[in-house]
């Protein structure tokens, strides 16, 4: 059965220290403010989503944890908890029973438009429960990402604002810089907040859902422990029913050889005595005083 999860995160730009939303399990994070593009390392949201289910038994519908993680990718402020898919704008469950990679669907009660992907293989080789995202904004890696991202590479309606230093009409586009040259006197233009954020709306974090389905990590890594512990004891039976007749007649061997060596030179040594001329009689009374020790069979 699916189990969803609701995700609320937002980071600190590394050039700026402006907050910067992080609106889904995506790996590139672009600053609205000074435009730096952040790589994610998987790890960190990743966490969360396996941190989610491990609690998730625990937890009951809209439970869930907030928090704020500093790691290698930056400081997050986080927080998760468990739903029945519900729209972040109206609240209104939302109707996902069969979810297709890359389909779009909009609230059944305000009409908000979500977007839903697998989650990136990325995530998912670090959470492997982990099958869908349900997004407003498209994940930049996804077929409608990559669409919204050359949507939005089309000059906008430019902002017009009067230069301050001649008045004439200056016409501004998203390329714009934060200071831009009047074309008329020359005079380096600081692009007023009201003016500048209407070219670059700041991006809100806004919930986002996971869906999740099968064993999570942590059952399949005792699973695959399990697994282990009973193939290395299977091996070593099998490595003892190997060796152990083997080491045994190991144990066995000298024993034989002794004997053996003992009866070769016995019999070598009647030879000798036969070749100088002994009778068969005298050998065998020699041989029985030798043998004694080994109670050899006598006359
Ligand atoms: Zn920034
Ligand atoms: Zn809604
Ligand atoms: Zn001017």
């Amino acid at each position: 059965m699916a189990r969803f999860g609701c995700f609320s995160i937002r980071t600190v730009c590394r050039s700026c220290g402006l907050p910067v939303p992080v609106n889904g399990p995506v790996l590139t994070l672009a600053c609205t403010e000074c435009f730096d593009e952040m790589r994610l390392t998987p790890d960190t949201l990743a966490g969360f989503m396996n941190d989610f289910e491990e609690e998730y038994e625990g937890l009951s519908e809209g439970e869930g944890r907030s928090g704020t993680l500093m790691g290698g990718d930056g400081t997050f402020n986080y927080t998760y908890h468990r739903i029945s898919p519900r729209c972040g704008s109206c609240g209104k469950s939302l109707e996902i029973s069969s979810p297709a990679e890359n389909s779009a669907f909009r609230c059944g009660g305000c009409g908000k438009l979500y977007h839903v992907a697998a989650v990136p293989e990325e995530y998912a080789k670090e959470v492997p429960s982990a099958r869908f995202s349900i997004t407003p904004e498209p994940l930049p890696e996804s077929a409608a990402g990559k669409a919204d991202e050359n949507n939005g590479k089309k000059p906008e309606k430019p902002v017009v604002m009067a230069c301050p230093q001649c008045g004439v009409a200056l016409s501004l586009t998203a390329a714009a810089g934060r200071i831009t040259g009047c074309r008329y006197c020359g005079a380096e233009v600081y692009v007023p907040d009201p003016v500048w954020l209407r070219l670059h709306p700041v991006k809100t974090a806004e919930d986002w859902i996971v869906w999740f389905e099968g064993k999570n990590r942590k059952q399949l890594e005792s699973e695959r422990r399990v697994k282990d512990l009973e193939e290395e004891k299977a091996e070593l039976k099998a490595w003892r029913l190997r060796k152990g007749p083997a080491k045994r007649k190991g144990r066995f061997w000298p024993i034989l050889a002794v004997i053996g060596g003992f009866f070769v030179v016995l019999i070598g040594f009647s030879l000798v005595l036969s070749y100088l001329g002994y009778e068969p009689e005298q050998i065998r009374s020699v041989m029985s005083r030798i043998g004694k020790p080994l109670d050899f069979p006598r006359h």
